[in-house]
């Protein structure tokens, strides 16, 4: 899908998980990588075909499978922040090794802190740190476009994933973007918008916050609370766990 004449949004085919190509004069710079090793050949076979100049650098918006498992297909360098490196040295190593046996995990070959900009004759592009969907998220902003792409800080039109969430620094990193010059944003899952999409997962995460924590305060059995979460939301019972994980965080702050 066509953003800007230089920018597009890429879905795999079951639709669950957004990549994000930018043609620079230098060559192609691809967000993110999707889910398996295959889905990132497919990613690559996309950007290829629509772009004669090679792909130069890949970007891991945080450290998630569905973000970074497609990391093999690219011979590029890989760039993210310090802490994404180290969780997927980690926290990833089961499920990597489920899917690819002995394969080495892909890191990023260049990681920072805080913020990297990429020059090119046009355009800064931006890799910000930010906190609240997982540690060491980064979210791509480049002003000369007023575009962003927010990664999995936004779930557009569907319920999002926050086992790793810290939701009020979420809420906080959301009203930040929200003040900034952006005319499209492009999230991790869901369709593309405009800063309407910030403005309704943050009153949606505000919302969430508000009710999971009458919730705990009546049922502090977090699995039972997670069920209670889950009929408020008409979530699926696969999402039971996620939502228990993140009922566990927040009950530290209520
Ligand atoms: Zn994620």
């Amino acid at each position: 899908m066509r953003i800007t004449e230089r920018i597009h949004m890429i879905t795999d085919a079951e639709e669950s998980v957004n990549a994000v190509f930018l043609a620079t004069e230098w060559g192609s710079i691809v967000i993110d990588t999707m889910r398996t090793p295959k889905d990132g050949e497919l990613l690559k076979e996309h950007v290829n075909a629509n772009t004669a100049k090679p792909i130069r650098l890949v970007i891991n918006s945080h450290f998630h499978g569905d973000h970074t498992f497609g990391n093999t297909a690219f011979s590029a360098p890989k760039v993210a922040t310090e802490a994404t490196r180290k969780l997927m040295n980690t926290r990833l190593l089961d499920s990597w090794r489920e899917i690819a046996g002995d394969v080495p995990i892909p890191l990023p070959d260049i990681t920072f802190t805080d913020r990297l900009d990429i020059h090119t004759s046009r355009r800064t592009i931006q890799l910000r740190e930010v906190s609240g969907h997982a540690p060491g998220t980064l979210i791509v902003y480049i002003p000369e476009d007023s575009i962003v792409c927010t990664s999995d800080l936004i779930f557009s039109g569907r319920l999002p994933f926050m086992a790793d969430a810290d939701l009020a620094q979420w809420i906080r990193t959301l009203k930040d973007i929200e003040s900034m010059n952006i005319e499209h944003v492009i999230p991790g899952h869901g369709a593309p918008g405009s800063v309407d999409i910030i403005t309704e997962q943050r009153t949606w995460l505000e919302n969430f916050r508000d009710q999971a924590k009458a919730v705990l305060q009546k049922t502090p059995d977090l699995d039972l609370a997670a069920k209670k979460m889950a009929q408020q939301l008409d979530a699926p019972t696969d999402r039971l766990d996620m939502l228990s994980r993140t009922l566990a965080n927040l009950s530290e702050e209520v």
